[in-house]
């Protein structure tokens, strides 16, 4: 019987990154992941070539340009038309070339900012995203009214999977525009190296709910295996995990030794100030799953950054 073969997007970013460890454990299915270096998505003919060249079996599509709040703020054209094309793209091809199961990937930043907690899968598209990320978050929405058109009308197997804020390996640490975690992993490092302030963005009172990368890749692994009928579903650490950014920070500087030079810069927006996920469906669908506590999942983050600091 011929192996069945599933093609990663975005192969090479974060979750691409933990999706490859853990499909060590997955040996029934053949694994092809690309990147930006591979096939340029935002372009049709090249991610028809990539079709043409692979025929996956399934789809994870992790592909997009993505960053941190201030990236988001910066970037909003390129956040709007690239994560567009790229989606338009890939959605249409897997269409085309017949694949048996395609997963998308949305991000609970792209939720309705004035709403009622927890926020439920159903909620997505009523109302507006919070203004920093207008852009990003109306592109990602698309996937989804996308994936449900083909769903509806051709019956392709085209289903959302929608995580909250995701750290580990292979994180973008960019100063600028990586998310949170990562680029006060980056901050925090360069302070104590240079004995400077250690500079926390914004008031650090908002709150957010953290996914270690590795156990992001684990329940995708585990859904993607299970025969679900459900078109979107919340991919989260549960609700009374949430921390505030104050607290993530204090984590990151006690793993540097370096909790007393913490100072906030309340010059730089807060963004959101929350934007609390139910993991009811999830739980659901998967059973109880043990998530990385978030002092584990920044210590091996940092102890990686420090690993591999290319920067
Ligand atoms: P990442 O580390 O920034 O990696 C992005 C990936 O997309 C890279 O492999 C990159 O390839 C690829 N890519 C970017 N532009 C491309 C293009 N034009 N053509 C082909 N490939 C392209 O991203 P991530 O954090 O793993 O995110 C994975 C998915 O999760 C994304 O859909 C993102 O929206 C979603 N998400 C992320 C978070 C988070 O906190 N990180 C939260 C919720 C949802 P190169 O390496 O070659 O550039
Ligand atoms: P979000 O979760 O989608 O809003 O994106 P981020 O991961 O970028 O987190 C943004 C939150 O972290 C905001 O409240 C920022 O004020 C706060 N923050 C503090 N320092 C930083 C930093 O250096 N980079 C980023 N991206 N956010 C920071």
């Amino acid at each position: 019987m011929e192996t069945k073969s599933i093609l990663i997007t975005g192969g090479s970013g974060l979750v691409g990154n933990a999706i490859k460890k853990v499909s060590k454990d997955y040996n029934k299915y053949k694994f092809i992941f690309v990147s930006s270096k591979d096939y340029d998505l935002t372009k049709f003919e090249t991610t028809e070539k990539m079709f043409e060249e692979h025929h996956p079996t399934y789809v994870i599509h992790l592909a997009a340009y993505v960053g941190g709040l201030y990236k988001n703020m910066n970037n909003k054209v390129d956040m709007f038309e690239k994560n567009l094309m790229i989606n338009y793209n890939v959605i249409k091809c897997s269409h085309n070339y017949k694949v048996e199961k395609l997963i998308s990937c949305l991000s609970t930043c792209i939720f309705p900012d004035k709403t009622t907690y927890p926020i439920r899968e159903h909620m997505l598209h009523d109302g507006a995203p919070h203004d920093s990320n207008f852009a990003y978050a109306h592109a990602k929405r698309m996937i989804e009214l996308h994936s449900r058109a083909y769903r509806e009308n051709y019956g392709d197997n085209f289903i959302c999977i929608t995580p909250c804020n995701i750290y580990g390996p292979y994180d973008n640490f960019s100063l600028e525009d990586g998310h949170v975690l990562p680029s006060l992993i980056h901050k925090c490092y360069l302070a104590k190296e240079k004995n400077e302030d250690f500079i926390i963005r914004g008031s650090g009172k908002p709150l957010r709910q953290f996914i270690y990368s590795y156990d992001l890749a684990k329940i995708i692994m585990i859904l993607f295996d299970k025969n679900i009928n459900e078109h979107n579903i919340i991919i989260s650490s549960p609700e009374n995990s949430e921390v505030s950014i104050e607290t993530v920070g204090r984590i990151i500087a006690k793993n540097y030794d370096y909790e007393n030079r913490i100072v906030f810069d309340e010059n730089y927006s807060d963004g959101q100030y929350k934007k609390t996920v139910s993991v009811d469906k999830l739980i659901d669908i998967i059973g109880n799953f043990e998530f990385t506590s978030i002092e584990d999942g920044i210590h091996d983050s940092v102890k990686w950054f420090i690993e591999n600091n290319k920067y």
